[in-house]
């Protein structure tokens, strides 16, 4: 297929809030060299520390992709991966003055505004793919995540089964080919979503001290609290999606078909472990 590697242009500035710290942050995408990969830069520890995204550097973390290296950690990576991985940027370097990535609107749409607005620039190196090449599946209890072989891109099913009277009035379910366009268009704006009676719970635990209605959708017990209402009519199943193609991308571009039901980001990094643990079941193209 032969397709070459790619950074922003510009250099571009983000600033908001942290979901889990609530603290400000801000963040500054800047371009890269080509076979950089991605780096989270934690500018607010003296000295700064670089975090490079790849498999083993993601831990467990409650409700989020947590990425960990060398003492430091930044939280929150899943959206602008899934944004990162959709416009097909290979080698950027994000800086960082928190902990956190900024949750922006709870969505990955500002992060694709952001790199569309920076521009995007065709570097001479080749694009590196990693194919699937035989099943691999992971399981806990009833939920699963599994690549197969795939001829095309990245093809993702995804199935979600929220006890929640809302969400279960939803479709639960999606099938999706990845593709720049289509992730801006029908993924990117949905948003992260939660039950407003978890919340004293969450803040208990100094999480999601940041959420609030303009950067996730609030759940009461019977309908959805954001005045403005959902942004696509299955937005839940969408929201977990995009997380599904933002923790995947910590592995790279992959061709392969992605399955799974009740999918989380652990699971969905024990999967890439799995792949990458087994020789036979993943090659690297160009
Ligand atoms: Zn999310």
């Amino acid at each position: 297929m032969s397709v070459l590697q790619q950074t922003i242009k510009n250099p571009i500035h983000l600033a908001g809030v942290g979901l889990h710290a609530g603290c400000e942050v801000y963040a500054t995408l800047l371009p890269a060299q080509e076979n950089q990969g991605i780096v989270f830069r934690r500018t607010d520890l003296k000295p700064a520390v670089d975090l490079q995204i790849k498999p083993e550097n993601i831990q467990e973390a409650l409700l989020c992709t947590k990425l960990v290296q060398d003492g430091a950690d930044v939280a929150t990576i899943e959206h602008i991966m899934a944004a990162l991985c959709a416009m097909q940027i290979d080698n950027i370097t994000v800086e960082l003055t928190a902990a956190e990535v900024p949750v922006m609107d709870g969505s990955a749409e500002p992060f694709v505004f952001a790199i569309r607005a920076a521009g995007i620039v065709v570097q001479s190196a080749k694009r590196r793919y990693l194919r699937i090449k035989k099943k691999v599946r992971v399981e806990e209890g009833d939920k699963f995540a599994e690549f197969l072989p795939h001829s095309g891109g990245l093809r993702l099913q995804l199935s979600i089964d929220f006890p929640h009277p809302v969400i279960q009035k939803t479709k639960q379910d999606i099938s999706f080919d990845l593709t720049s366009i289509g992730f801006t268009n029908q993924i990117s704006r949905a948003r992260t979503f939660g039950a407003a009676k978890d919340l004293d719970q969450l803040h208990a635990k100094k999480l999601a001290l940041g959420a609030s209605l303009s950067n996730a959708v609030g759940l009461s017990d019977d309908g959805v609290l954001n005045p403005e209402g959902l942004r696509y009519p299955d937005e839940f199943v969408k929201h977990k999606l995009l997380d599904c193609i933002g923790d995947l991308y910590v592995a790279g571009a992959i061709i392969g078909l992605f399955r799974a039901h009740k999918t989380g980001h652990t699971l969905n990094n024990r999967l890439l472990r799995a792949v990458l643990a087994d020789q036979e079941a993943y090659e690297w193209v160009e």
